[in-house]
């Protein structure tokens, strides 16, 4: 195996089939005192990770494979694979895997000898499987086959749409779960590839259906992951789905309010697969949870973090962070796909109301100076169909803050979301790091076994809008915050300390300014530099780009 890094420390050690590092985590233990103040006491324990470094072949069954998100994926992959390109009014363009993080984004590993920060793509910390590699399969209540469903979706470019045909045309979804009452009546004459028979026959035609693919492809791994048209939630409450057991028996006497995505949830899970719930509807109810738990297989959810939202725990980060008080969020959607089709049905609007809404929670908590316990930002969100603009999603997000001395500021966002072009990283993403999560395995100093992380895999927060965590772990939406997570748990896993962007090295006295001993600060620093500069010695940079006399002077 070829690694992308290799780390050379005390703390890491590798075999042929692993890595395994000894990591000190570093937390602060805070105890708020009878004054109003804090104790604050750091903490440090030490764990060891160990990271399979044999990458599976790994199969990925989408639910909804016909959908647009479903065929962009497929077409886009085998894009990639063969090297596509294709011509456009603007010119020739080229596969890419644009906006996925393990592909297309990079982390900062550390600085060589001249104190240039070396970065290395996301996707390369770890031996991680590549997206030309996976193996695509899935279910959809529309037979269309694939090359029919990229013509529908109308997101991929028509010369590449031609080229892309003769390899998706074979390609045909198996009949899936249909129970009309979860999605809107409005998707009842896509309904032509259905299972039939009692939701635990469909549950076990699923689970043959996986294990099917799984041998027939020869694959090591499958994750099953959830692109269908978004349901109502589902009710959840005691003898119906709050235990596992409650969950298969709702299965075995067949109970109307079992959903589709609930009874995937389940298949998948049976089959140990990780289960990814990639719309915003509840499928994973308590009960799916202790399933998953009692199985040791990953869940995730809810709901492709996308666009607007995206944004939005971003530029919401930004201004809580930069002390501004947002008070009043209103965000409206039209769109034109299938996807906007189907929220326009009240119930299934109100499962995308539901998880576009509490991604703000966490930043206003975090901020006692700006909001009193249970103060809120006014927060509005409205979709409307408008099947003109298909899938090129038009999102208008207003902020209005309130500033300084009672002033208020107003951001106004028109965000155009090619809505499948955007999700279908995502999904790469989603999977590709879900499976990474199944090959690392850690222990806290003392304990004797190694575990994986919780089955709530929560660090994959950052491609989801409503994300799911362990009960009694705090909800993280701030995009950084999540992004950090995965780099930095990440580097735990090759022994490396997590990014702290304090750059201490370069804010250190300049030699000179160290031998004249403590002057006050700013002359001596212009002082120093301009004696650095002048022997030809690297100088710290101040202000933009160069660093040297000139620079200061211009
Ligand atoms: P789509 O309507 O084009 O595709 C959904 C597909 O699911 C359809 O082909 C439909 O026939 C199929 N389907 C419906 N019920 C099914 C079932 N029970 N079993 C199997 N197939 C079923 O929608 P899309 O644009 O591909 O989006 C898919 C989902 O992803 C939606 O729920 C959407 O809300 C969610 N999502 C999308 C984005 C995005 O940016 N595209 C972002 C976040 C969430």
């Amino acid at each position: 195996m070829s690694l992308k890094v290799k780390v050379s420390s005390p703390n890491v050690s590798y075999t042929e089939e692993t890595i395994s590092s000894t990591y000190t985590y570093h937390t602060t233990h805070v105890e708020p005192q009878a004054d109003a103040s804090f104790l604050a006491k750091p903490q440090a324990t030490t764990f060891e990770f160990q990271t399979s470094l044999k990458v599976p072949r790994l199969g990925v069954m989408l639910v909804g494979w016909g959908g647009n998100n479903g065929s962009t994926l497929t077409g886009s992959l085998i894009a990639n694979r063969l090297g596509l390109s294709w011509p456009t009014k603007e010119g020739v363009k080229k596969s890419n895997y644009y906006g996925s993080i393990t592909q297309a984004s990079t982390v900062c590993l550390g600085t060589n000898s001249s104190g240039v920060e070396q970065y290395i793509a996301l996707g390369d910390l770890l031996p991680m499987v590549h997206p030309n590699d996976l193996v695509i399969d899935g279910w959809d209540i529309n037979s269309a086959n694939l090359a029919e469903a990229m013509e529908r979706a109308q997101v991929l470019d028509y010369n590449l749409q031609v080229q892309l045909k003769p390899h998706l045309e074979n390609l045909k979804p198996r009949p899936s779960i249909y129970c009309p009452d979860f999605i809107a009546a409005n998707q009842a004459d896509r309904a032509n590839n259905v299972l039939s028979g009692t939701k635990k026959e469909m549950v076990e035609q699923v689970r043959a259906d996986i294990r099917d693919f799984k041998a027939k492809q020869k694959l090591d791994k499958v994750i099953v992951l959830w692109t269908a048209n978004t349901e109502r939630f589902c009710d959840v409450r005691e003898g119906l789905n709050l235990t596992a057991k409650e969950l298969l028996a709702s299965i075995e006497r067949n109970e109307d309010e079992m959903s589709p995505s609930s009874l995937f949830a389940v298949a998948s899970i049976q089959e140990g697969c990780t289960y990814i719930n990639g719309s915003p509807q509840n499928s994973l109810v308590p009960g799916v949870i202790d399933l998953a738990e009692k199985e040791n297989v990953y869940v995730g959810g809810d709901d492709f973090k996308s666009g607007q939202t995206k944004l939005k725990s971003v530029l919401v980060d930004f201004l809580i962070s930069a002390g501004i008080k947002p008070r009043s969020i209103v965000s409206y959607n039209h769109l034109g796909n299938n996807d906007g089709k189907n929220l326009s049905a009240p119930q299934q609007f109100r499962s995308k109301e539901i998880s576009k809404s509490n991604v703000v929670d966490d930043m206003v908590e975090s901020n006692r100076i700006l909001y009193e316990p249970g103060e809120k930002p006014d927060h509005c969100v409205v979709i409307k169909y408008v099947p003109f603009v298909a899938d090129s999603k038009r999102a208008m997000d207003e902020y209005t803050s309130e500033i300084f001395m009672g002033g208020l500021n107003t951001i106004a966002v028109h965000n155009t979301c090619e809505d499948s072009l955007l999700a279908t990283p995502i999904i790469l993403d989603l999977v590709i790091l879900a499976e990474m999560c199944e090959r690392i395995s850690l222990r806290k100093e003392g304990e004797a076994d190694f575990a994986r992380f919780n089955s709530v895999l929560s660090l994959l927060s950052y491609l989801l809008k409503a994300p799911m965590v362990p009960r009694g772990t705090p909800i993280v939406n701030a995009l950084f915050r999540q992004r950090a997570c995965i780099e930095n748990i990440f580097r735990a896993c090759i022994g490396l300390s997590p990014q702290n962007y304090m750059l201490l090295e370069h804010k250190l006295a300049a030699p000179q300014q160290l031998a004249a001993g403590v002057k006050t600060a700013e002359k001596v620093g212009e002082k120093s530099s301009l004696s650095a500069a002048s022997s030809g010695a690297r100088v710290p940079q101040l202000g933009r780009a160069r660093g040297t006399v000139q620079a200061i002077e211009s």
